[in-house]
């Protein structure tokens, strides 16, 4: 018999994951070309031509045991050192390896800090809609979720609930900019505010609140947007960055922390993420894959094609009469449900063989999820299907 825990958590399996397997099962009925499966943020533009470059370059010039390894529990130093020089080069900071704990993806990374710092029944604080695995990660380590409601006009954090909800038991405040699943950039004022509240609220309560900064899309924004690097905004900042999507490499499961010297109890931290990062089963983040991103630190997918889909898919909704705030990063639009309830109208596009994501998944009742993370084509072959679905709907 399986832990009672694992019961609930295989009862409420990913919604996300199970309309994935829905879209494969509908293509094998209809056929693929008329499936359009918007349901899970799997990159569609290639790794850069440098990724492939340095996969042949690392097998074949470097030693073997160097590559395939075993190593610090951290990473190859000379990949930290050089990741942390190419954050230092392009936000004007100053880490060194020795604030760079290499991970298995961002999952991983946050699944690390949680460990590292989480009691049971502490608290970790999130914005509505948010990443829905925040949910399984903190429940991993017997904390519990807080969650702060949405501003819907925005989508920027709603921070007069936030900082209501600070306790003496707030251990983590977790942030994701550009956001899963609005697409929406935290403006530098929000992140201000934010990094206010957090300070008063710690002094005032005498207790250290970590702002973990989850930022697996940080290179995937549009209109040339800047994303603030929170580190330089509040000190007890832990970043978690990913190369799933920037270089379009979900499969390999690789991604980095940042700790700053300036977080509370630096030292300790850094050594309880390295246990984690062992004990947890992931020994080190895979070593080959290590070692290709280290040469691949100034390339970046080509996000002008993303930029397509979102403007074709934007535009088009809205001509629709859809309700969307427009994304300015990641890959995602979170459109309002017609009709209000985002499970029925999830449903209701099903029948138009369009895959989209319940909001309800991300803790925002009333909107869906679409990733436009797929070919143009597939896009252009939904649009007939989106406009007869807002048709039933507003002529009801
Ligand atoms: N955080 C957010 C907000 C995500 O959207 C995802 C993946 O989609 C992850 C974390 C996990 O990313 P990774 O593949 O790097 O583990």
């Amino acid at each position: 018999m399986i832990s009672n825990k694992m019961v609930g958590l295989v009862q409420n399996s990913s919604v996300i994951r199970a309309m994935f397997e829905e879209g494969k099962r509908l293509a094998s009925i209809y056929g693929a070309e008329n499936v359009f499966d918007f349901s899970l943020g799997n990159p569609s533009v290639e790794p850069p031509r440098a990724v492939k470059d340095a996969v042949i370059e690392v097998i074949n010039e470097e030693n073997a045991n160097l590559v395939h390894g075993y190593m610090n529990n951290s990473g190859y130093e000379e990949v930290r050192e050089a990741i942390a020089a190419s954050i230092n080069k392009k936000f004007a900071t100053a880490f060194g390896q020795e604030n760079i704990v290499m991970t298995v993806g961002a999952a991983g990374g946050l699944n690390v800090v949680l460990k590292t710092l989480l009691n049971p029944g502490e608290e970790v604080i999130v914005f509505a809609p948010f990443f829905g695995e925040y949910r399984n990660y903190v429940s991993n380590f017997d904390g519990e979720l807080v969650v702060v409601s949405p501003n819907t006009e925005t989508f920027q954090p709603n921070l007069n609930e936030f900082e209501s909800k600070i306790t003496a038991k707030t251990k983590a405040v977790i942030v994701n900019t550009p956001n899963n699943p609005t697409g929406v950039v935290y403006s530098e004022e929000t992140i201000k505010a934010l990094a206010d509240i957090l300070n008063r609220r710690q002094s005032e309560l005498g207790t250290s609140i970590y702002l973990i900064s989850d930022e697996p899309y940080r290179e995937l924004v549009y209109d040339g947007i800047e994303v603030p690097y929170l580190t330089k905004y509040y000190n007890n900042t832990i970043v978690g960055y990913s190369y799933s999507k920037s270089l379009s490499l979900p499969g390999e499961r690789i991604g980095y922390l940042v700790i700053p010297n300036e977080v509370d109890d630096f030292s300790e931290v850094v050594a309880a993420a390295n246990v984690a990062n062992r004990i947890l089963g992931f020994v080190n983040a895979p070593s080959l894959i290590q070692r290709v991103v280290a040469k691949c630190l100034d390339s970046e997918v080509d996000v002008s094609v993303y930029n397509r889909n979102r403007e074709l898919l934007y535009n088009s909704l809205i001509e629709y009469g859809y309700t969307c705030v427009k994304p300015e990063g990641a890959f995602y639009l979170f459109i309002k449900a017609l009709g209000e309830d985002d499970k029925a109208f999830s449903a209701a596009a099903k029948e138009h063989n369009i895959l989209i994501v319940p909001g309800s998944s991300f803790g925002c009742p009333g909107y869906c999820r679409i990733a436009y993370c797929v070919d143009y084509k597939t896009i252009e072959g939904s649009l007939s299907g989106f406009k007869k679905l807002a048709e039933e709907y507003l002529a009801k």
